[in-house]
């Protein structure tokens, strides 16, 4: 099983991992509150795990825009 990490603020795919790279950070994900679990992990209905992050571009505008980050309408 391959985990798909996806931008969660412009969608796009930035890669996929081997579901054995990726268990460390799942499994930190897992143990989260229910609610922010949801916030980056996605069970798709092919079985497969997507992990939402952020991506190069969006760090980068968050760090010259942080008011977006503060705004939170953005990120939705
Ligand atoms: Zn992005």
């Amino acid at each position: 099983m391959a985990i798909r990490y996806k931008c969660r603020h412009c969608e796009t795919e930035i890669g996929t991992l081997p579901f054995e790279s990726a268990k460390e950070t799942i499994l930190q994900l897992q143990k989260m509150d229910e609610g922010e679990e949801e916030r980056y992990l996605t069970y798709e209905q092919d079985g497969e795990l997507t992990v939402r992050c952020i991506c190069e571009q969006c760090e980068q505008s968050l760090q010259r825009f942080p008011d977006y980050y503060t705004l939170n309408k953005w990120l939705q």
